[in-house]
């Protein structure tokens, strides 16, 4: 029951925030409030999350232990998962772009690894903590019948946009896809709170009912979006996918023990105290606080993982509700493969340089060693450049790359080195490919 008594108080402390900010939508997640009415109507649910608690231990002990026995740095494995956006809208009012809807998810993979703007500017006293997840989300370009979709699915209903009726209806297989619905408001209109997510189980994925609600006004950047870009809002985003592998928030359980069941997020009372802005030394509960961390309340300073919540995370990307949505035969199912880098293949990346990164209309890569193959692709999985290397340098011309995250792959005698880089836009793309109306090269397959 220790469980269900913390959501309790947390659901109190949350009902009080919402009261206290005279109905402005301030919140930026309602998980905790939401989670407890799921839970008081799903006691297998709890007994669930209960148990996951036991496993995430087990499986966290034992990769700190290896870590710690090897030497070594945190894991380097890249995961990818598949995603549905479901759009509910009433004409244009909430209906997205696929621009916007992309910006979303580009924010998600930048910031679980790490190629956010603030990265090189967190507090020295957490620098040495922060932590990256190897995770990709990808647009399906699959559907469950294994016709081809754009992996977001439009639905034209005045009610599903105020997120009225139950949008779970709608699901996509739990065990193959991360389903986040978007309606307009999460919570009525306006709304209250801007998101919420579900924790791991297999109770809610057996019954297709997890995944992500979020406010569409506050996804991503774009024409439908309230968000100026570059707000740190729009990393909300990261902190639902966050609890939807299995992180609280920092404040959870308070100042008291087991708090957010990571070991290296330092207590805090949080919540109400960070509402108010970025304070990332609130000394609520003696200890500095890390308010930069995404699972906090803050707005304004959302720019880190611990460590701790990255081996957290991985954890629950071993749970049976989510194991299966990186496996291989599911990622050639959804359209989302990508080459298969295991942890065993890859070597230090530092093998390549990359620079500049972010990058804007080229990025040049140097090699240790002349090269067999370099290829680029980008984060739906997609080849965009692939060639044969002679030397130990190139320039690849990045005007026709989109914005967001690109990964890199290449070959040294038999082993594979893979990278990333983010693609920012200089200039809108229309005055590039005036500017820059050079013929794309051969080597470049697609956009
Ligand atoms: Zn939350």
């Amino acid at each position: 029951m220790k469980i269900s008594y913390s959501i309790l108080v947390w659901l109190t402390l949350f009902t009080s925030i919402v009261k206290a900010q005279n109905n402005t939508p301030v919140s930026p997640c309602s998980a905790d409030e939401i989670l407890a009415r799921h839970l008081e109507n799903n006691p297998k649910a709890l007994l669930e999350i209960e148990d996951n608690e036991d496993f995430t231990k087990a499986f966290v002990k034992q990769i700190v232990m290896e870590r710690a026995k090897n030497n070594a740095q945190q894991s380097t494995a890249q995961y990818t998962i598949p995603v549905v956006l479901h759009v509910f809208h009433f004409g244009d009012d909430g209906k997205i772009d696929s621009a916007q809807v992309q910006s979303g998810i580009d924010i998600l993979n930048t910031d679980f690894n790490g190629l956010n703007d603030d990265w090189n500017t967190i507090d020295p006293e957490f620098d040495s903590i922060k932590g990256t997840l190897g995770i990709q989300f990808c647009l399906a370009s699959l559907d469950p019948n294994g016709n081809s979709t754009p992996g977001v699915i439009y639905y034209e209903d005045s009610l599903a946009m105020l997120n009225i009726p139950d949008l779970f209806q709608y699901a996509w297989d739990n065990y193959k896809y991360l389903n986040i619905y978007l309606p307009k408001y999460t919570g009525g209109s306006p709304s209250l709170f801007t998101a919420y997510a579900y924790y791991p189980s297999t109770t809610g994925s057996n019954n297709n009912a997890g995944g992500i609600f979020y406010s569409s006004i506050r996804w991503g950047y774009g024409s439908h979006s309230e968000l100026i870009p570059g707000q740190d809002w729009a990393s909300v985003g990261t902190h639902e996918a966050g609890h939807w592998l299995n992180l609280r928030h920092t404040f959870q359980n308070g100042c008291d023990s087991p708090g957010d069941y990571v070991d290296d997020t330092p207590p805090t009372l949080g919540g109400a105290i960070e509402l108010s802005g970025c304070t990332n030394n609130d000394l609520s509960c003696i200890v500095s606080t890390n308010g930069e961390n995404y699972m906090d309340y803050n707005h304004d300073c959302k720019k880190m993982f611990t460590e701790g919540q990255v081996d957290r995370m991985t954890a629950a990307l071993n749970l049976p509700s989510r194991i299966t949505l990186w496996s291989p035969s599911n990622l050639a199912a959804t359209g989302c493969t990508t080459p298969a880098i295991s942890i065993l293949e890859l070597v230090n990346s530092n093998s390549i340089m990359a620079y500049p990164n972010p990058a804007k209309d080229h990025i040049n890569f140097q090699f240790e060693q002349i090269q067999a193959q370099l290829s680029i692709y980008n984060a739906q999985g997609k080849l965009v450049f692939d060639n044969a290397i002679n030397g130990r340098s190139i320039k690849v011309n990045t005007n026709d790359f989109g914005k967001g995250l690109y990964f890199y792959y290449s070959t040294i005698v038999s082993k594979r080195i893979s990278g990333k880089f983010l693609m920012k836009r200089s200039l809108p793309l229309y005055i590039r490919h005036i500017l820059f109306s050079l013929p794309i090269g051969e080597s470049l397959l697609g956009r």
